[in-house]
């Protein structure tokens, strides 16, 4: 079969690539869209130096179409510049034998309680140093075409690959890793996609379009670049739903009361979808995962890869692929701390978010939507460059 027959399930997942497209379509990618114009979304916090302990900067951050446009401080909501708060003692403590607890039972549905600075085991970022972090609002900086290329970026991907998400030989590679392999591996195909979706196709008249041949060779060529992409959509679409709970009762406040609400009743369309409920329900299965006998080690072990990986992206090159990469990274490592540090599906009491852990979850899931509504509607234009040759 050839790269263009996507059917059946999504290898590794609940759902078939019908079902996603088709939920995209007329669910997700519509509600997604609105959702990251929202204050609330558009703006994330992130430390943009070139700071890589790795190598040495190689100038390649003076690149044209590369630089990040900062916000002036006046323009980032009121509540966002207030540091977060950390959880009270008696809030991470059970509740039980308080007496408070026999009148008020609502003190045991509380989910979330504010938005607090709380550490990510799946990333390297020290999310607390306020100091070196910049509010950027995304909807002036798109992930497209910058120009990045040449060693500086293939010494990037060669690291994540090789060093912190080896192949092993396939006897070796258990299902553990062959999920991050695919999580990396659809990751690069969504930004490869967006590089040719937004594509700078002449220079002199400052003319951006999309680059099909781009996407043809980058992406389509490959089938399980494009199986990987599906699959990391799913799996980036479960963690959202599994804390649907807490990403309901979060506080999207800021100090502007009609488009918060306005943020909120998007929120909620997105979690409680009757068509995403009824088609998809659990698009990814991580109950399967770490099961082993050497399942909590393997964990640990991972954990310090993924670690490795938010590390390289502080060596991007480029201020804006950095921005969208360091953006992506930690929205895959909150999803892999939903789904995998948190104990068990009753259990949503221990999940604890930072603002802007859920602000890249769900930009990390609108721009996996746009990839996988790029790939789809451009279908009859690759089986065309397929059949052609
Ligand atoms: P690359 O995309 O660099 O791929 C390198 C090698 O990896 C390929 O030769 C292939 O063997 C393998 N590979 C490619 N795709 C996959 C896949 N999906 N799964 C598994 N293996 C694969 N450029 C921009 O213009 N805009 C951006 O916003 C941008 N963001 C970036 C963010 C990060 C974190 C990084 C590391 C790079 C970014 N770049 C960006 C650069 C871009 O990703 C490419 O590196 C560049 O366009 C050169 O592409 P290439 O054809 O050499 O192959």
């Amino acid at each position: 079969s050839g790269p263009g027959n996507y059917t059946g399930l999504v290898e590794g997942c609940c759902c078939d690539y019908e079902t996603a497209h088709s939920l995209n379509d007329h669910v997700l990618h519509p509600i997604l869209q609105e959702l990251v114009k929202t204050p609330f979304f558009r703006y994330f916090k992130v430390k943009l130096w070139c700071d890589c302990p790795f190598w040495p900067d190689d100038g390649m951050c003076h690149l044209r179409d590369c630089s990040v446009c900062e916000c002036p401080e006046s323009e980032f909501p009121e509540p966002f510049k207030k540091p977060s708060g950390v959880l009270a003692a008696d809030d991470v403590i059970c509740q039980e034998g308080k007496p408070q607890a026999a009148v008020d039972r609502t003190l045991d549905d509380r989910i979330f309680r504010g938005w607090i600075e709380i550490d990510n085991p799946w990333t390297y970022d020290d999310e607390t140093d306020n100091s070196a972090m910049t509010y950027v609002n995304l909807q002036l900086n798109p992930e497209r075409y910058t120009g990045y290329a040449g060693a500086s970026a293939q010494r990037i991907w060669t690291a994540i690959y090789k060093e912190n998400c080896p192949q092993y030989p396939s006897e070796e590679l258990c299902h553990e890793k062959e999920v991050m392999y695919k999580l990396i591996s659809g990751l690069h195909s969504s930004i490869s996609v967006h590089i040719a979706s937004e594509y700078l196709l002449d220079a002199s008249t400052n003319l951006w379009g999309p680059n099909l041949e781009l996407l043809y060779y980058r992406v389509w060529k490959h089938p399980d670049r494009v199986r990987n992409l599906y699959f990391i959509f799913l799996f980036v679409l479960r963690a959202v739903t599994k804390a649907a709970d807490y990403l309901e009762q979060a506080e999207y406040n800021t100090g502007n009361p009609i488009e918060d609400l306005k943020t909120h009743s998007l929120v909620r369309q997105l979690l409680y979808n009757p068509e995403l409920i009824s088609a998809c329900p659990v698009p990814f299965d991580e109950a399967k995962l770490w099961q082993g006998e050497n399942g909590p080690e393997l964990k640990l072990q991972i954990q310090k890869q993924f670690r490795n990986i938010s590390a390289v992206m502080n060596c991007v090159g480029c201020e804006k692929c950095r921005l969208w990469g360091k953006l992506q990274v930690n929205g895959l490592a909150t999803a892999l701390k939903v789904l995998f540090s948190v104990d068990g599906e009753s259990n949503q009491n221990h999940l604890q978010l930072q603002r802007n852990e859920v602000i890249a979850l769900f930009n990390l899931l609108n721009r996996l939507s746009e990839s996988v509504k790029f790939v789809h509607d451009m279908r009859p234009s690759l089986e065309k460059m397929e059949t052609h040759g």
